[in-house]
């Protein structure tokens, strides 16, 4: 990967930016996560998801989600409550530091005495709420009002750095992330982008596993460098089958046929145990489906060719 400002030439131009992010809309339409505040645009619900979430694992936020949606349905009800309980509750269900308790019913407060119940909808203002800071302003503007800026995280960083060569850093991130983001589609970009990197740009990458729709502009899975700012030596092989594919393809080109055992050494220098003939024998049959060689398994030994 590059540093400085070499990563603007490797996005895709117009045209082919349009297919980046209907692709991963799609993507992220088709299947995702199913957490409850997704399935609201309730500025309240999304607000507490998000102070919830900040300490705390996704799967462990949803039962205390609904415990404090049923005890504080409306941010009139939490701005009517004593502190003392919402931090009661915070620790109860051991959601991290009991300052955000106190931030969130304070801006419950401001939110009833100084927004006269109605949330503001703009990330700028929703910074000026107790607690509420750029990252949480604008998931809320998002996810509530589809009315954020792109969000920029450690996913979305990770993503951006493999799929399009972005240099590390964060002015060039925020530039890039601005740019691929469909105007007025701040709640689905956000959540779609986001969404990529916890499923399928994670630190090992699972491209295709997670079918990431990205795969035909992305540079890392083109190179087989995952390498990223938060992933510093390269990670397991899973998500560099196409290198491997492609190395397949260029041997076999070299031979008429070959034995597994021996076309596994010429693609990889650590073929075996957990990358030896079984991975091979699932590469080599990927690519017999897409019609690229012809497995012949009648004989004592697996044989591969590229197909005529
Ligand atoms: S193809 Fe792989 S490395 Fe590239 S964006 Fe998708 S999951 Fe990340």
């Amino acid at each position: 990967m590059t540093d400085g400002d070499a990563g603007a030439e490797h996005l895709p131009g117009d045209g082919a930016r349009e297919d980046v992010r209907t692709a991963l809309i799609e993507w992220y339409e088709a299947d995702h996560r199913e957490y409850p505040w997704r399935e609201t645009d309730d500025p309240y619900a999304i607000l507490v998801s998000e102070i919830m979430s900040q300490q705390t694992q996704l799967d462990r936020v949803v039962d205390a989600w609904d415990d404090f949606l049923d005890r504080w349905p409306t941010v009139e009800e939490l701005a009517a409550a004593p502190r003392g309980d919402v931090v009661a509750f915070w620790s109860g269900h051991s959601l991290g530091y009991n300052n955000r308790a106190k931030y969130l019913h304070e801006a419950a407060t401001q939110i009833v005495d100084d927004y006269d119940g109605e949330f503001p909808e703009t990330p700028e203002e929703l910074q000026e709420l107790m607690g509420v800071g750029p990252y949480t302003a604008n998931a809320v503007a998002s996810f509530a009002f589809n009315n954020g800026d792109a969000v920029v995280d450690t996913n979305v960083k990770r993503v951006l750095y493999r799929a399009f060569d972005v240099p590390d850093d964060d002015t060039e991130f925020e530039r890039v992330a601005s740019d691929l983001m469909p105007d007025g589609q701040s709640r689905v970009w956000n959540n779609a982008i986001m969404e990529l990197g916890g499923v399928a740009c994670e630190k090992t990458p699972r491209c295709d596993v997670a079918g990431c729709p990205w795969r035909r502009w992305c540079d890392a899975y083109e190179t087989g460098d995952f390498t990223a700012p938060d992933v510093q030596s390269q990670p397991s092989f899973e998500g560099s089958r196409r290198q491997f594919r492609g190395r397949v393809i260029e041997t076999l080109g070299e031979y008429d046929d070959l034995p597994l055992s021996e076309l596994g050494p010429r693609i990889r220098v650590d073929y075996g145990g957990d990358t030896g003939r079984e991975w091979l024998r699932d590469l080599v049959a990927d690519l017999a489906d897409d019609g690229l060689v012809t497995v012949d398994d009648a004989g004592d030994e697996v044989r591969v060719r590229l197909r005529e």
